[in-house]
């Protein structure tokens, strides 16, 4: 018997070990795989010559916000500023858009911000598509959609509420951080988040009134309260068999945030100076409408020698079903269509997240209606809380940052389950490699 099981080891779950271990709380953190970080991963792959690569989150975005830009900035971790207005380079029919033309753009995006701001605020919900409709003429509008939609929250604008649009605006500063976002949560979080069993799945939590019984594959954990930070798509997958059932409005509400798709496909090219892009620039076509297979390059982000493609939503999922190879054949494909040469590279790595069956997706989107839903978990059910980016109620969903914040919140709704029968003794710090 211990106080609390936390499922997962992401962000939400180790700030919630954290947060529980600070309290003096004893709990076990179960993660699935055979590493932490969850969605937060670095690698350095031989392909891209050994540069660091973020499969999942690279930017703490709104940093002004951010607990994580806090965390690293105490440490005095290497940060850069993506510029506010990253440079552009936008192509229309195989060239570059002109001054004027990128003028259009910068109002097209200002009119959209405001026609979808006023009705975010009227009854009742619908989608972003739906809330721009009166723009669909301007020449802008579906690459706008493009961004705000299929790309930062990777859901198709049709079926994206516009009230989760607004409510989780990432305004503000974006920071890179050197050796990558991943390595950072590996870095600052593990130590004080404590023991981590890997290749640990719960496969069933039982629930009731004298707290949970959590099964994995080396045997069953009773504790207190579970703090339970797998993804909506494990969730509506049935990844854990809850018994008894979930309660209706728990189970609507991970129905009504399904998971959205980003897939990023890196490229290292031969000679990045004979591509003659800028540093930290970005790469994309105007699109003729928001469901067009596209992707948006980020330039040699953070001073390093890689592009990085995105493909977001309904593309990203397409692609995501047709394998690793289809994936960077696409990517090779349009990036020579927009500089209208082809150009060599020495590797190439896609992410796979779409067919990972611990995660199913990259992050979670409101459906139009369903703005309400990431305040379903604001509140224990029995001894469970639920935590990570999808039940983030501080406009920070689907980031590094809200699933910080939402393991943090439930570790002190698992505080207070605790009550006033005071925390067992804390299990000492340390990592487990196993079962
Ligand atoms: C391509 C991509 C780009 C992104 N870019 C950014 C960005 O630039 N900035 C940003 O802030 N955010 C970004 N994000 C989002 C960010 O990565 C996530 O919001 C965040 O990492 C989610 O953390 P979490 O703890 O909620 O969930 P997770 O990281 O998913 O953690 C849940 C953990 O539970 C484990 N698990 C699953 N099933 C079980 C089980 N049955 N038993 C035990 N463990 C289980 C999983 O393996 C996982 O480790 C991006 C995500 C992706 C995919």
């Amino acid at each position: 018997m211990t106080d609390v099981v936390v499922v997962g080891a992401g962000v939400a779950g180790l700030a919630a070990a954290a947060a529980l271990r600070r309290a003096g709380a004893a709990c076990d953190v179960l993660e699935a795989a055979g590493r932490i970080g969850g969605r937060a991963w670095t690698e350095n792959p031989a392909a891209l010559g050994g540069e660091a690569f973020d499969h999942g989150a690279s930017w703490l975005h709104a940093a002004e916000r951010n607990p994580l830009a806090e965390i690293a900035r105490a440490h005095g971790d290497g940060l850069s500023q993506s510029p506010a207005e990253r440079l552009r380079r936008v192509m229309l029919d195989g060239r570059a858009a002109t001054a004027e033309e990128l003028g259009e753009y910068e109002r097209a995006w200002e009119r959209f911000t405001e026609v979808a701001t006023a009705r975010a605020d009227r009854e009742p919900d619908t989608s972003l598509a739906d809330a721009v409709a009166e723009l669909r003429g301007d020449p802008w509008t579906a690459t706008i959609e493009t961004f705000e939609s299929t790309l930062i929250a990777a859901a198709p604008p049709e079926q994206f509420s516009v009230r989760d649009w607004r409510l989780n605006q990432l305004s503000g500063t974006n920071l890179n951080v050197a050796g990558g976002l991943g390595a950072l949560v590996a870095r600052r979080l593990l130590p004080a988040a404590g023991a981590v069993r890997l290749r640990t799945p719960v496969s069933r939590i039982g629930w009731g009134p004298r707290g949970v019984s959590v099964t994995t594959p080396s045997g069953t954990l009773s504790a207190r309260a579970c703090v339970v930070t797998v993804s909506t798509g494990v969730l509506a997958a049935g990844g854990i068999a809850f018994a008894p059932a979930l309660p209706a409005a728990q189970q609507a509400a991970i129905a009504g945030l399904p998971m959205g798709l980003l897939t990023k496909v890196a490229l290292r090219p031969a000679d990045g100076g004979a591509l003659g892009l800028p540093a930290r620039s970005s790469l994309y076509r105007r699109v003729a409408a928001a469901g067009d297979p596209s992707i948006s390059f980020s330039v040699f982000p953070g001073g390093s020698g890689i592009l990085v493609g995105f493909i977001g939503a309904t593309a990203a999922w397409e692609l995501s079903r047709a394998g690793a190879a289809a994936t960077e054949a696409f990517a090779r494909a349009e990036l020579s269509a927009l500089l209208g040469a082809r150009a060599e590279f020495t590797g190439a790595v896609a992410t796979g997240w779409g067919a990972d069956e611990l995660l199913r997706g990259a992050y979670a989107y409101a459906l139009p209606g369903h703005d309400g839903a990431r305040a379903a978990m604001d509140a224990p059910v029995g001894p469970l809380v639920f935590a990570g980016e999808a039940w983030c109620t501080d406009g920070l969903a689907g980031t590094v940052g809200g699933a910080f914040l939402s393991g943090e919140r439930a570790a002190a709704m698992a505080l207070r389950l605790l009550g006033g029968y005071g925390p067992s003794t804390a299990a000492p710090a340390g990592q487990s490699e196993g079962p």
